[in-house]
């Protein structure tokens, strides 16, 4: 860029500039005599000297050296002599000397005035340090404006540093994402969309503004929007959400507008911010303040995204993978509204992402990566990269000609033994107890007729805290709830933990959440909702909806009963609760089969899908095959 070079001939100039001076400096004094005044006075009434040039506090010119030796001491006489010729420059510091003129008069010297005698001194003294400063905060500027030097700096100061990958240069296209067919498949839309955006215009369909995916560490989230650039080949604006946080206010705000205001000029194409969360983390939780800036540029960025035109052509695509501490107005309708989940590879999957990475590797024909799958549950995309790599690393050190099963071997477990530090890959039993939770909670939801249908059971780790999911596909939008279908919901959300009491006799800490929310909606049945028997209809709490929103987030509904209506409230959704498991108990002991069945499938699997859920339910009681789990 331009302002790159002006910066870059500034730095030259000032160093130029300094290395003149000093060389001026250097040749000025070399050869120079430098007399002490009376020595200069002697040498004068001597009529050593030829010719003086008078500055304001110096003064300078020639002398002949012939018969020095009568004036000076030896010593400095032959300091002065020591030069071959006769002529000599010197130079002295003047003293208040009225009677100088009348002296050089009387010498018949040839004297005459400087005016800038100075010259050096003031460069010294006052553009020198004003060329240091200047290169000092043209270097600050850029730092905190990006690009830019001198004089552009201060103009660049809000100028996005978001770089433009074009198609070329990503070189990343779905082929080279394995392992996440679904969020591919979703994703296909927008790539159609950017290839051939008349089409879609045309029919007026409505174009998803932005997409939000998230997903664990590793799972592919920004080689994913870059493949959805690939694959469209549309220019990729992509910015770090950290980048945009700067130490002065405005200038993240300064940068999202410009940012969009490149990319519009740029259309199609994407615009990706990852590890949005850095950014869009929720607002004025922090009362004290101190968060003004990130504040203003996640404000800018959801005001850039309402003025935005999808029909333009441009997606605003973001990653983050803790989706929970996102700001609620990101995700509002008409800004990040389509979530796209990346979860952690399946075996078929981890076997499709291993392939993808042993494109470029020569391996031997023991090594399977099927098999490697199989050993490898809980690996990100991002792991299962690094073992190849580790893999080949291994054997290029061993001079091998190719990548044996030793290799992985080797890598695999020094693989797992840092994940295992990182909690992220199960040991078999972790494992079983996931399976029979998750089975839990499935078949549960299968019994209910008031609970969501079960869409898929997994017991991939998902996010930072489940270790598995049964994700529910509400069948219809939900604005009132009854009291049978909050009932079906807690024995729902119950029956993970007592599957696990059923099959182990023992119970895990992975319930956790479960607990939670199952208290949550035991609670507000009570307090808020009437429904409870023995309390009866008052409204015991208030949900603070005129409250601040920023109190509401830290405070606890209002309480309106006394201690003795709290006790009885407690005890309440103890009761609640307590009967609830004993529904769950009950259903789950009648279909202990079926939970021994699923939760065989999900060890095998990993994944149950609905058809598979339904080919379960349908199979007539039969004894089970697979085997008696060992207990805790
Ligand atoms: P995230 O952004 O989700 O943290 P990345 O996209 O940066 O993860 O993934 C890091 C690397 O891991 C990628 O560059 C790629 O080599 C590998 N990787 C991750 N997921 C996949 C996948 N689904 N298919 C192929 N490679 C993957
Ligand atoms: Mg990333
Ligand atoms: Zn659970």
């Amino acid at each position: 860029m331009e302002s790159k070079k002006q910066e870059f001939s500034l730095w030259y100039l000032i160093i130029a500039g300094v290395a003149t001076l000093m060389l001026q400096l250097y040749i000025s004094q070399a050869g120079v005599n430098t007399l002490a005044y009376s020595e200069f006075k002697a040498l004068l009434k001597a009529g050593n000297i030829r010719e003086v040039t008078l500055g304001e506090t110096a003064l300078s010119g020639t002398l002949l050296t012939t018969g020095v030796e009568k004036v000076l001491p030896p010593d400095r006489a032959e300091t002065l002599k020591l030069a071959k010729e006769p002529e000599h420059v010197f130079t002295a510091v003047r003293v208040n000397d009225p009677g100088l003129i009348a002296d050089l008069d009387a010498a018949h010297v040839r004297y005459s005035g400087q005016a800038d005698a100075r010259w050096i001194g003031t460069l010294l003294s006052w553009v020198v340090p004003v060329m240091i400063f200047f290169g000092i905060w043209s270097l600050l500027i850029r730092r905190i404006g990006g690009a830019g030097g001198f004089g552009g700096g201060l103009m660049e100061i809000g100028k996005s540093k978001a770089k433009v990958y074009l198609q070329q240069q990503t070189g990343v296209t779905f082929a080279d994402v394995a392992g996440i067919d679904e969020a591919k498949g979703e994703l296909m839309e927008v790539v159609d969309f950017l290839k051939t955006p008349d089409r879609y215009r045309r029919l007026g369909g409505k174009i998803p503004k932005g997409v939000l995916l998230l997903g664990a560490p590793g799972t592919g989230k920004t080689l994913l929007a870059r493949a959805v650039a690939g694959e469209a080949g549309v220019p990729f604006f992509s910015m770090s959400g950290s980048e945009f946080v700067e130490l002065f206010v405005g200038v993240g705000a300064a940068r999202v507008r410009d940012l969009f205001a490149q990319a519009e000029q740029r259309a199609p194409c994407i615009i990706f911010i990852d590890e949005l969360d850095a950014l869009g983390k929720t607002r004025s939780l922090n009362v004290a303040g101190g968060q003004d800036e990130r504040e203003q540029t996640l404000n800018q960025l959801l005001v850039e995204m309402d003025g935005f035109d999808t029909n333009k052509g441009v997606i605003i695509m973001a990653a983050t993978n803790r989706p929970e501490i996102l700001d609620a107005a990101l995700l509002r309708p008409g800004r990040f509204d389509r979530h796209v989940v990346l979860d952690r590879p399946d075996l078929k999957g981890r076997e499709q992402i291993l392939r993808v990475h042993v494109r470029n590797v020569s391996l031997a024909p023991s090594v399977e990566l099927g098999q490697l799958a199989a050993r490898t549950p809980g690996f990100a995309g991002a792991d299962l990269a690094n073992l190849v790599n580790e893999a080949a690393l291994l054997a290029a050190r061993k001079n091998k000609s190719a990548v044996d099963s030793d290799d992985f071997d080797e890598a695999l477990d020094r693989i797992i033994g840092g994940l295992e530090k990182r909690n992220r890959i199960m040991i078999p039993l972790e494992k079983q107890t996931i399976a029979y939770h998750e089975a839990g909670h499935a078949l549960v939801a299968e019994h209910r007729p008031h609970a969501d249908r079960v869409s898929r059971v997994s017991i991939i780790p998902r996010g930072v805290a489940a270790l598995g999911y049964t994700q529910q596909t509400p069948t219809e939008d939900r604005y009132l709830l009854r009291r049978s279908e909050l009932l079906d919901r807690l024995d729902v959300l119950l029956g993970g933990r007592v599957a696990e009491q059923i099959v182990f006799g023992d119970v895990s800490t992975g319930a956790e959440n479960d607990l939670q929310r199952a208290t949550d909606i035991a609670r507000q049945m009570i307090t808020q909702y009437g429904m409870s028997e023995s309390l009866g209809l008052p409204c015991y709490e208030r949900t603070g909806a005129n409250m601040l929103p920023m109190t509401a987030a830290m405070s606890r509904p209002e309480r309106e009963y006394g201690e003795q209506t709290a006790q009885a409230i407690d005890e309440e959704i103890r009761r609640t609760l307590a009967q609830s498991a004993e529904r769950v108990r009950q259903t789950l002991a009648a279909e202990r089969e079926k939970l021994d069945l699923l939760a065989g499938l999900l060890l095998e699997k990993e994944v149950v899908d609905r058809a598979g859920l339904d080919a379960l339910m349908n199979t007539p009681q039969v004894a089970s095959p697979v085997a008696e789990p060992t207990a805790a």
